[in-house]
């Protein structure tokens, strides 16, 4: 393989073969090929696109780099969902035991926050002693004992992926459907999955600022998943302000919880609804949408689902602290004006969450699991003039503070009649 030719022909248009693509993806996770010369390539496919075949060999090549587990030793179906990530998302937390408790496995395996957005991961963390590093024995322990386990991606899972996807970070080629559909669905489908539910958030919050751009996307990944004969649904979901009213690590767990004890915000509940019905019936245990929201429901009703979060992470060594998630030190963001909440950008929380110490900018950035925002309006609610429309935690540094009160009171836009409504499930494309 020349691979400079391969760059070449790429940036001058043209397409590669699915053997040309296997050699530098095996390059890629081998080392033969270098980080300048897979930056340059990266560089012309975010420029020039893939073409099916293309997208389908990229893909191929990405989940064949490393382990691909089969799990059909464990009986039922496997489900698990992605979501493209946004501000303020704990759905993972207690839509897994949820789906679970009605009888379908969820082996999930998720990432952690980066820039704006939170991850899973770093959500589960807050719990004193949670797992997310388990071997490949003690994951499928944990999912055969409780039909559930959450960790993160192993060295051995789409290695090709880690190092592209490290590559892109740095070289400006995120932003690429084609790349970042091949990165998701190649880890995905390792996973040892038969369906998957995709939440493409659009909006101020997302990758995807418009329903175009997640069509798009959403459309490429669902085409991905069939021909690999997997089920696979797509839900456009709304990010254009935070899910529920707590964004930061330990909150977001707590505010998980409460969904789970029957007393969740409505647009998480709804979400968790639309989302586990779906898997429902992708894992074979319902007959239709309508039917799977009902059994969902019915297990954030009758604790069922809740026990299901308790046992998984009892199995993954965590404790669930008795009511330790809020300092009571806090400062308040008031409002300006008098009026109804129009717009809550969420990119704009996600970096003020980021400056108190909830998120990194860099993969090896510590971060604080107590540090939280609270948004004590929401849009379409009513606030005046002086009164609190957001709370945090509080920072020891006053320049901090102040820049996270100014972000908070930014994101903000009050007017005087309340908006139309705002769908939070846009379109679903199966
Ligand atoms: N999430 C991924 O796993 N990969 C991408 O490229 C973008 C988001």
């Amino acid at each position: 393989m020349n691979v400079v030719e391969l760059i070449r022909r790429k940036r001058d248009g043209g397409t590669l073969s699915a053997e040309e693509i296997g050699a530098v993806v095996r390059g890629v996770t081998d080392g033969g090929v270098t980080d300048y010369q897979a930056a340059a390539l990266l560089m012309a496919i975010y420029f020039r696109g893939l073409d099916g075949a293309e997208l389908a060999a990229l893909t191929d090549a990405m989940l064949h780099s490393g382990d691909v587990l089969d799990l059909s030793d464990i009986a039922g179906g496997k489900v698990d969902k992605h979501s493209t990530g946004g501000v303020g998302d704990k759905i993972s937390l207690h839509l897994a035991p949820a789906v679970a408790a009605c009888g379908v496995n969820v082996p999930m395996i998720s990432g952690r926050g980066l820039g704006h957005t939170g991850g899973t991961l770093d959500k589960l963390e807050a719990m004193p002693g949670f797992s997310v590093n388990l071997d490949e024995s003690r994951f499928r322990a944990v999912l055969r004992k409780c039909g559930m386990a959450l960790i993160g991606q192993t060295e051995k899972l789409a290695p090709a992926d880690k190092r592209l996807y490290a590559l892109r970070d740095v070289t400006g080629t995120v932003e690429s459907i084609p790349l970042i559909a091949a990165s998701i669905m190649s880890k995905k489908l390792a996973e040892g999955i038969d369906g998957l539910v995709l939440d493409v958030k659009v909006g101020s919050g997302a990758f995807m600022k418009t329903t175009e751009r997640a069509r798009e996307l959403a459309c490429t990944l669902v085409d991905i998943g069939r021909r690999a004969g997997k089920r696979v649904t797509a839900f456009l979901t709304d990010m254009d302000q935070p899910l529920g009213r707590f964004v930061g690590n330990a909150v977001e767990v707590a505010e998980s919880i409460a969904v789970l004890e029957g007393r969740g915000e409505p647009d998480l509940v709804e979400l968790t609804l639309t989302l586990g019905g779906e898997m429902l019936v992708l894992g074979g245990a319902a007959k239709s949408f309508d039917e799977g929201r009902q059994r969902i429901a019915r297990v954030l009703e009758d604790g069922s689902a809740l026990e299901r979060f308790r046992q998984c992470v009892a199995l993954q060594g965590g404790h669930i602290p008795n009511k330790a998630w809020f300092p009571s030190d806090h400062d308040n963001v008031v409002a300006g004006d008098a009026g109804y909440v129009q717009r809550i950008d969420a990119e704009a929380i996600g970096m003020a969450a980021l400056r108190l110490g909830a998120g990194r900018t860099r993969k090896e950035d510590a971060i604080d699991h107590g540090a939280w925002i609270e948004l004590v309006k929401k849009v379409g609610e009513r606030v005046e003039r002086g009164a609190p429309i957001a709370l945090s935690s509080r920072s020891n540094d006053a320049a901090v503070a102040a820049e996270v009160r100014e972000r908070v009171r930014g994101a903000y836009t009050v007017g005087p009649e309340p908006p139309p409504a705002r769908p939070l499930v846009l379109e679903v494309i199966r």
